[in-house]
Protein backbone atom coordinates (compact mmCIF):
# COMPACT_ATOMS: atom_id res chain seq x y z
CA UNK A 1 0.00 0.00 0.00
CA UNK A 2 2.93 2.15 0.29
CA UNK A 3 3.95 2.27 -3.11
CA UNK A 4 0.24 4.37 -3.74
CA UNK A 5 2.00 7.40 -2.11
CA UNK A 6 5.02 7.30 -4.45
CA UNK A 7 4.81 10.20 -6.43
CA UNK A 8 5.91 8.95 -9.20
CA UNK A 9 3.90 5.94 -9.40
CA UNK A 10 0.61 8.33 -8.64
CA UNK A 11 1.57 10.36 -11.84
CA UNK A 12 2.36 7.26 -13.60
CA UNK A 13 -1.54 6.28 -13.15
CA UNK A 14 -2.70 9.83 -13.75
CA UNK A 15 -0.95 9.74 -16.87
CA UNK A 16 -2.40 6.59 -17.47
CA UNK A 17 -6.43 7.98 -16.89
CA UNK A 18 -5.12 11.27 -19.18
CA UNK A 19 -4.28 8.93 -22.12
CA UNK A 20 -7.02 6.77 -21.90
CA UNK A 21 -9.07 9.93 -21.74
CA UNK A 22 -10.68 8.93 -18.65
CA UNK A 23 -12.79 6.54 -20.36
CA UNK A 24 -11.79 2.90 -20.10
CA UNK A 25 -10.47 3.44 -16.65
CA UNK A 26 -12.34 5.74 -14.64
CA UNK A 27 -11.91 3.66 -11.15
CA UNK A 28 -8.16 4.58 -11.18
CA UNK A 29 -9.30 8.14 -10.92
CA UNK A 30 -10.67 7.35 -7.39
CA UNK A 31 -6.87 7.49 -5.91
CA UNK A 32 -6.00 10.76 -7.37
CA UNK A 33 -5.22 13.38 -4.84
CA UNK A 34 -4.51 16.26 -7.07
CA UNK A 35 -6.69 18.15 -9.22
CA UNK A 36 -5.70 17.58 -13.21
CA UNK A 37 -5.43 21.38 -13.96
CA UNK A 38 -5.10 21.27 -18.08
CA UNK A 39 -7.41 22.72 -20.37
CA UNK A 40 -7.93 23.11 -23.96
CA UNK A 41 -7.04 26.73 -25.33
CA UNK A 42 -10.03 28.10 -27.00
CA UNK A 43 -8.13 28.36 -29.87
CA UNK A 44 -7.15 24.85 -31.06
CA UNK A 45 -4.90 23.74 -33.93
CA UNK A 46 -6.13 21.46 -36.73
CA UNK A 47 -5.47 18.15 -36.57
CA UNK A 48 -1.41 17.80 -37.81
CA UNK A 49 -0.52 14.60 -38.85
CA UNK A 50 1.58 12.55 -36.78
CA UNK A 51 4.55 12.11 -39.51
CA UNK A 52 4.89 15.88 -39.53
CA UNK A 53 5.70 15.61 -36.01
CA UNK A 54 9.98 15.45 -35.70
CA UNK A 55 9.79 15.44 -31.76
CA UNK A 56 11.58 19.03 -31.08
CA UNK A 57 11.50 20.14 -27.45
CA UNK A 58 11.71 23.45 -26.20
CA UNK A 59 11.71 25.05 -22.59
CA UNK A 60 12.03 28.54 -23.12
CA UNK A 61 13.19 30.34 -19.80
CA UNK A 62 10.46 27.97 -17.75
CA UNK A 63 10.45 29.13 -14.09
CA UNK A 64 7.58 26.66 -12.25
CA UNK A 65 6.16 27.40 -8.70
CA UNK A 66 3.10 24.73 -7.74
CA UNK A 67 2.05 27.35 -5.09
CA UNK A 68 2.57 31.06 -4.71
CA UNK A 69 6.17 31.97 -5.93
CA UNK A 70 7.99 28.98 -4.23
CA UNK A 71 9.59 27.96 -7.57
CA UNK A 72 10.91 24.59 -7.89
CA UNK A 73 11.76 25.16 -11.68
CA UNK A 74 14.16 28.31 -12.18
CA UNK A 75 14.70 29.82 -15.68
CA UNK A 76 15.37 25.97 -17.52
CA UNK A 77 15.94 27.14 -20.91
CA UNK A 78 16.99 24.14 -23.54
CA UNK A 79 16.28 22.47 -26.40
CA UNK A 80 16.26 18.86 -27.37
CA UNK A 81 16.87 18.26 -30.94
CA UNK A 82 14.57 15.52 -33.04
CA UNK A 83 16.01 11.96 -31.91
CA UNK A 84 18.35 13.07 -29.01
CA UNK A 85 18.62 11.49 -25.92
CA UNK A 86 18.40 12.63 -22.56
CA UNK A 87 19.20 11.85 -18.80
CA UNK A 88 17.41 13.87 -16.37
CA UNK A 89 19.98 13.60 -13.57
CA UNK A 90 20.04 14.88 -9.87
CA UNK A 91 19.15 14.51 -6.20
CA UNK A 92 15.64 13.99 -4.87
CA UNK A 93 13.55 17.14 -5.47
CA UNK A 94 15.77 18.61 -8.06
CA UNK A 95 12.40 18.56 -10.20
CA UNK A 96 13.12 16.08 -12.32
CA UNK A 97 9.65 14.95 -11.92
CA UNK A 98 8.40 18.32 -12.69
CA UNK A 99 9.77 18.93 -15.65
CA UNK A 100 7.96 16.08 -16.73
CA UNK A 101 4.61 16.85 -15.65
CA UNK A 102 5.19 20.24 -17.54
CA UNK A 103 6.23 18.31 -20.55
CA UNK A 104 3.00 16.56 -19.88
CA UNK A 105 0.69 19.59 -19.54
CA UNK A 106 -0.31 18.12 -15.80
CA UNK A 107 0.76 21.43 -14.47
CA UNK A 108 1.78 24.99 -16.44
CA UNK A 109 4.57 26.97 -16.38
CA UNK A 110 4.52 30.14 -14.08
CA UNK A 111 7.17 31.55 -16.71
CA UNK A 112 8.06 30.87 -19.85
CA UNK A 113 7.08 28.70 -22.68
CA UNK A 114 7.18 24.95 -23.91
CA UNK A 115 7.47 24.49 -27.37
CA UNK A 116 7.11 21.12 -29.17
CA UNK A 117 8.46 21.02 -33.12
CA UNK A 118 7.80 25.17 -32.70
CA UNK A 119 4.32 24.86 -31.05
CA UNK A 120 3.53 26.25 -27.90
CA UNK A 121 2.03 22.65 -25.96
CA UNK A 122 -0.61 25.34 -24.51
CA UNK A 123 -1.89 25.88 -28.59
CA UNK A 124 -2.32 22.21 -28.87
CA UNK A 125 -4.87 19.84 -28.10
CA UNK A 126 -4.82 17.83 -25.42
CA UNK A 127 -5.53 14.88 -27.88
CA UNK A 128 -2.63 15.89 -29.92
CA UNK A 129 -0.22 15.67 -27.27
CA UNK A 130 -1.00 12.75 -25.80
CA UNK A 131 -0.59 10.98 -29.45
CA UNK A 132 2.84 12.28 -29.23
CA UNK A 133 4.09 11.67 -26.01
CA UNK A 134 4.67 8.50 -24.52
CA UNK A 135 5.37 8.25 -20.92
CA UNK A 136 6.42 4.75 -19.25
CA UNK A 137 7.05 4.93 -15.54
CA UNK A 138 8.74 2.56 -13.69
CA UNK A 139 6.86 -0.37 -14.28
CA UNK A 140 3.64 1.78 -15.67
CA UNK A 141 0.35 0.93 -14.24
CA UNK A 142 -1.91 -2.07 -15.23
CA UNK A 143 -5.42 -2.39 -14.70
CA UNK A 144 -8.05 -4.99 -14.12
CA UNK A 145 -8.80 -6.15 -17.99
CA UNK A 146 -7.93 -7.72 -20.46
CA UNK A 147 -4.03 -7.89 -21.68
CA UNK A 148 -5.33 -5.89 -25.14
CA UNK A 149 -7.30 -2.93 -23.39
CA UNK A 150 -4.22 -2.78 -21.30
CA UNK A 151 -2.31 -1.92 -24.17
CA UNK A 152 -4.76 -0.11 -26.16
CA UNK A 153 -6.11 1.68 -23.17
CA UNK A 154 -10.04 1.45 -24.45
CA UNK A 155 -8.84 3.56 -27.90
CA UNK A 156 -9.72 2.07 -31.59
CA UNK A 157 -6.48 -0.39 -32.76
CA UNK A 158 -6.99 -3.12 -34.78
CA UNK A 159 -5.92 -7.16 -33.87
CA UNK A 160 -3.14 -6.61 -36.43
CA UNK A 161 -2.13 -3.10 -34.88
CA UNK A 162 -2.03 -4.69 -31.27
CA UNK A 163 -0.03 -7.14 -32.27
CA UNK A 164 2.19 -5.49 -33.81
CA UNK A 165 3.35 -3.30 -30.99
CA UNK A 166 3.64 -6.50 -28.94
CA UNK A 167 6.07 -7.95 -31.23
CA UNK A 168 8.23 -5.09 -31.45
CA UNK A 169 8.79 -5.19 -27.72
CA UNK A 170 8.93 -8.43 -26.98
CA UNK A 171 5.77 -8.76 -24.80
CA UNK A 172 4.32 -11.14 -27.44
CA UNK A 173 6.31 -14.05 -27.26
CA UNK A 174 4.81 -14.20 -23.58
CA UNK A 175 1.22 -13.20 -24.52
CA UNK A 176 0.65 -16.26 -26.44
CA UNK A 177 1.37 -18.83 -23.90
CA UNK A 178 -0.85 -16.83 -21.56
CA UNK A 179 -4.20 -19.49 -21.03
CA UNK A 180 -6.23 -16.76 -23.38
CA UNK A 181 -3.61 -15.03 -25.00
CA UNK A 182 -4.51 -11.43 -25.83
CA UNK A 183 -8.34 -11.79 -24.15
CA UNK A 184 -6.78 -12.93 -20.80
CA UNK A 185 -7.67 -10.99 -17.80
CA UNK A 186 -4.89 -9.40 -15.48
CA UNK A 187 -5.13 -8.72 -11.88
CA UNK A 188 -5.22 -4.60 -10.86
CA UNK A 189 -2.01 -3.81 -11.39
CA UNK A 190 -0.97 -6.88 -13.44
CA UNK A 191 -0.29 -9.04 -10.15
CA UNK A 192 -0.07 -11.62 -11.58
CA UNK A 193 2.75 -11.28 -13.93
CA UNK A 194 6.38 -10.74 -13.35
CA UNK A 195 8.12 -7.29 -13.05
CA UNK A 196 9.67 -7.80 -16.59
CA UNK A 197 6.77 -9.19 -18.04
CA UNK A 198 4.67 -5.68 -16.81
CA UNK A 199 7.46 -3.91 -18.03
CA UNK A 200 7.53 -4.95 -21.50
CA UNK A 201 3.28 -4.35 -21.90
CA UNK A 202 4.43 -1.11 -20.68
CA UNK A 203 6.56 -0.73 -23.41
CA UNK A 204 4.07 -1.96 -26.09
CA UNK A 205 1.33 0.18 -24.70
CA UNK A 206 4.08 3.23 -25.63
CA UNK A 207 4.51 1.70 -28.80
CA UNK A 208 1.02 1.12 -30.58
CA UNK A 209 1.16 5.18 -30.23
CA UNK A 210 3.69 5.41 -32.01
CA UNK A 211 5.04 8.91 -30.52
CA UNK A 212 7.50 11.12 -31.60
CA UNK A 213 8.86 11.59 -27.81
CA UNK A 214 9.05 9.04 -25.04
CA UNK A 215 9.71 9.55 -21.86
CA UNK A 216 10.94 7.31 -19.57
CA UNK A 217 11.46 6.08 -15.79
CA UNK A 218 14.62 4.14 -15.80
CA UNK A 219 13.50 0.86 -14.22
CA UNK A 220 14.24 0.64 -10.67
CA UNK A 221 12.70 -2.50 -10.05
CA UNK A 222 14.68 -5.91 -9.58
CA UNK A 223 13.80 -7.69 -12.96
CA UNK A 224 13.78 -11.42 -13.63
CA UNK A 225 17.16 -12.60 -15.49
CA UNK A 226 14.51 -14.14 -18.15
CA UNK A 227 13.56 -11.14 -19.41
CA UNK A 228 16.55 -8.25 -18.20
CA UNK A 229 18.03 -8.74 -22.12
CA UNK A 230 15.00 -8.61 -23.17
CA UNK A 231 13.87 -5.39 -21.82
CA UNK A 232 16.66 -4.23 -23.23
CA UNK A 233 16.37 -5.18 -26.33
CA UNK A 234 12.96 -3.96 -27.01
CA UNK A 235 13.38 -0.59 -25.26
CA UNK A 236 16.51 -0.37 -27.92
CA UNK A 237 14.13 -0.72 -30.44
CA UNK A 238 11.82 1.50 -29.14
CA UNK A 239 13.80 4.15 -28.65
CA UNK A 240 15.16 4.23 -31.78
CA UNK A 241 14.63 7.55 -33.98
CA UNK A 242 12.78 9.05 -31.45
CA UNK A 243 13.40 11.57 -28.89
CA UNK A 244 13.67 10.67 -25.47
CA UNK A 245 14.24 11.98 -21.84
CA UNK A 246 15.33 8.96 -19.01
CA UNK A 247 14.54 10.05 -15.56
CA UNK A 248 17.84 8.58 -14.02
CA UNK A 249 18.89 6.71 -10.93
CA UNK A 250 21.71 4.67 -11.40
CA UNK A 251 24.44 6.94 -13.37
CA UNK A 252 25.67 3.64 -14.48
CA UNK A 253 23.17 3.39 -16.86
CA UNK A 254 23.36 6.28 -18.73
CA UNK A 255 26.76 6.50 -19.76
CA UNK A 256 25.06 6.60 -24.12
CA UNK A 257 22.79 9.12 -23.86
CA UNK A 258 23.78 12.05 -26.59
CA UNK A 259 23.26 14.51 -22.81
CA UNK A 260 23.20 15.05 -19.90
CA UNK A 261 21.31 17.22 -17.98
CA UNK A 262 22.36 17.94 -14.31
CA UNK A 263 19.80 19.45 -11.87
CA UNK A 264 20.03 20.97 -8.68
CA UNK A 265 17.06 22.83 -6.95
CA UNK A 266 15.17 23.44 -9.79
CA UNK A 267 18.26 24.62 -11.66
CA UNK A 268 20.02 22.98 -14.67
CA UNK A 269 23.43 22.94 -13.43
CA UNK A 270 25.77 20.62 -16.01
CA UNK A 271 24.93 19.67 -19.50
CA UNK A 272 26.76 17.38 -21.42
CA UNK A 273 27.72 14.14 -22.64
CA UNK A 274 28.85 11.88 -19.50
CA UNK A 275 32.79 12.40 -20.87
CA UNK A 276 32.25 15.97 -21.33
CA UNK A 277 30.76 16.27 -17.70
CA UNK A 278 33.50 14.06 -15.76
CA UNK A 279 36.22 16.68 -17.38
CA UNK A 280 34.25 19.55 -15.94
CA UNK A 281 34.87 17.45 -12.77
CA UNK A 282 31.64 19.07 -11.21
CA UNK A 283 28.69 18.32 -9.69
CA UNK A 284 27.79 15.20 -12.14
CA UNK A 285 31.93 14.19 -11.51
CA UNK A 286 31.68 13.40 -7.94
CA UNK A 287 28.69 12.00 -7.91
CA UNK A 288 29.49 9.72 -10.29
CA UNK A 289 32.63 9.35 -8.58
CA UNK A 290 30.81 8.38 -5.52
CA UNK A 291 28.26 5.78 -6.89
CA UNK A 292 31.38 3.88 -8.70
CA UNK A 293 33.40 3.89 -4.95
CA UNK A 294 29.96 2.69 -3.37
CA UNK A 295 29.52 0.02 -6.27
P1 LIG B 1 12.59 15.01 -8.45
O1 LIG B 1 11.70 14.34 -9.45
O2 LIG B 1 13.89 15.44 -9.02
O3 LIG B 1 12.76 14.18 -7.21
P2 LIG B 1 10.36 16.86 -8.09
O4 LIG B 1 10.14 17.48 -9.40
O5 LIG B 1 9.44 15.73 -7.69
O6 LIG B 1 11.88 16.37 -7.98
O7 LIG B 1 10.29 17.95 -6.95
C1 LIG B 1 10.82 19.25 -7.08
C2 LIG B 1 10.33 20.07 -5.89
O8 LIG B 1 8.92 20.26 -6.00
C3 LIG B 1 10.56 19.42 -4.53
O9 LIG B 1 10.93 20.43 -3.64
C4 LIG B 1 9.21 18.84 -4.19
O10 LIG B 1 9.04 18.80 -2.79
C5 LIG B 1 8.25 19.82 -4.82
N1 LIG B 1 6.99 19.19 -5.24
C6 LIG B 1 6.86 18.09 -6.02
N2 LIG B 1 5.56 17.81 -6.23
C7 LIG B 1 4.85 18.76 -5.59
C8 LIG B 1 3.45 19.04 -5.42
N3 LIG B 1 2.53 18.26 -6.01
N4 LIG B 1 3.10 20.11 -4.69
C9 LIG B 1 4.02 20.90 -4.11
N5 LIG B 1 5.34 20.70 -4.21
C10 LIG B 1 5.77 19.65 -4.94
Amino acid sequence: AQRLFDPLRQFAEKFTAIQAGFTAIERITDIFNEPIEIKDSLTVLPSIPNSSVKGKIKFERVWFAYKNDEFVLHDLDFTIHPGEKIALVGPTGAGKSSIIRLLCRLYEPSKGRILLDGIDIRELPQAELRKRLGVILQEGFLFAGDVKSNITLGETYSFAEIQQAAIDTNVDQFIEVLPQGYDTQLRERGTNLSGGQRQLLAFARAAIRQPAILVLDEATASLDVGTESSIQEALDRLLEGRTAIIIAHRLSTIRNVDRIFVLKQGRLIESGSHEELLEQKGLYASLYNLQMLGA
